[in-house]
């Protein structure tokens, strides 16, 4: 397999979780006893621009052709963070009715219905059309297509060249980066910005965060990799801030490489932060498989442990992240009994490969498990707050990453 920026050779695994179906594949009464769809899940990483990778197997439709759909406003900790950021960009780049702002995976309108309530025209680029629709009640505009260079360099022909072109947790997610960066370029008016959030790789080295590995999950991005990506579609980075979002997130600030705009100090210290920790030298990568594997066998050996002692444990929180956990641990319902999600679309169903089954948080109170797992550790304090009725009763919350914990 070649790299997916710069076409090396890849020979540099950073971990392999052996082979799992889709994150998103959630399996119904009917679709449970029928044969499931795995493939290899794996991260490589090129020696050369240090782009972290998910293994080269199979078609990206493949992976998204899922009915289920993830409406982006039914987290109200992720609104918020959308509408600060609105108010930051309107005030810092001073976006008026006169501006355009496109969104890549505009997704439900989360985002830019910050933008529209300002009356800054707006422009959402959106493919799955459940959510499309729902943003384009709002009186979004919604143009239903995958972004990439081609639809760049349609907008910019049809005069619809952005001052601001966001795209949060998207970047990570794009099969073809340099395809989609070529596209940024293209759609950007001259002088405008671009900003685009993504989980920063140092976070994850640091914190074994090898459950957010997943299919759809196709890049695993540190500021080093990203800014050549961007010089070698003729952009650049200019700026960085770290958000906490995801376990840790880079946003960056880019623009063309002829914008008069100097690149921030930000830029230079998390440039040499990452140099520093090692992310451009081989060695951090091949020590992650090690950490990764304690992770799963300190959380099974508690499972076991639980089972045998006559306790019962249920999870919290039917994600990519604990799907990917449980997979590669091998735990089915026989060490966890249920797991709760506050997602209508995924209660009565079943995660797919564990055939753990998804109920809805109300059965907290009446099945009080002894041990509640919260598999998005990202908002382990939030669930904690939510469910303090449950501690209450005798429930201890527990997570798996970085280590097992009791909290
Ligand atoms: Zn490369």
């Amino acid at each position: 397999m070649k790299c997916r920026h710069c076409q090396a050779e890849l020979a540099l695994t950073l971990v392999d979780l052996g082979s799992a179906p889709p994150s998103n594949a959630y399996l119904t009464e009917q679709t449970l006893s029928a044969p499931e769809k795995y493939f290899p899940l794996r991260v490589l990483v090129c020696t050369d621009c240090w782009l972290a990778q998910t293994d080269d197997y199979t078609q990206a439709d493949e992976l998204f052709d899922a009915d289920y759909a993830y409406f982006s406003s039914t987290s109200t900790g992720w609104l918020s963070h959308a509408a600060r950021y609105a108010e930051k960009m309107i005030e810092q780049f001073k976006l008026d009715k006169d501006s355009l702002v496109i969104e890549v995976a505009s997704n439900d309108g989360y985002l830019l219905q910050n933008f529209l309530r300002a009356e800054i025209p707006c422009l959402g680029i959106e493919p799955t059309a459940s959510t499309a629709l729902v943003a384009e009640k709002m009186g979004i505009p919604v143009l239903r297509e995958f972004f990439g260079e081609a639809l760049g360099k349609k907008l910019a022909a049809d005069g619809k060249q952005a001052d601001l072109i966001a795209g949060n947790n998207v970047y990570a997610h794009v099969p073809d980066i340099n395809d989609f960066t070529r596209g940024l370029n293209a759609a950007l008016k001259p002088g405008g910005t671009i900003t685009l959030e993504f989980p920063h790789l140092m976070r994850l080295l640091e914190h074994t965060q090898f459950d957010t590995v997943y299919h759809e999950h196709f890049s695993y991005l540190s500021l080093y990799t990203v800014s050549r990506i961007f010089e070698a579609a003729g952009l650049r980075v200019f700026d960085v801030e770290e958000l906490s979002t995801h376990g840790g997130s880079l946003r960056i600030y880019g623009c063309h490489q002829d914008d008069a705009r100097s690149i921030t100090q930000a830029v230079t210290d998390m440039l040499a932060e990452e140099s520093r920790r090692g992310l451009q030298s081989s060695e951090i990568y091949e020590t992650f498989q090690v950490r990764a594997d304690k992770v799963k066998d300190d959380l099974l050996s508690f499972l076991i442990e639980k089972k045998r002692a006559g306790s019962s444990v249920a999870a919290y929180g039917a994600a990519a992240k604990g799907n990917t956990l449980l997979n590669y641990a091998g735990v089915k319902p026989d060490l966890l009994a249920f797991v709760c999600d506050a997602a209508p679309a995924k209660q009565g169903k079943y995660m797919p490969g564990s055939h753990v089954p998804i109920l809805a948080p109300n059965v907290l109170e009446t099945r009080r498990p002894d041990y509640l797992v919260i598999l998005p550790w990202n908002i382990a304090s939030e669930v904690k707050q939510q469910n303090s009725g449950l501690a209450a009763l005798g429930t201890k919350f527990v997570t798996a990453v970085p280590r097992l914990e009791i909290v």
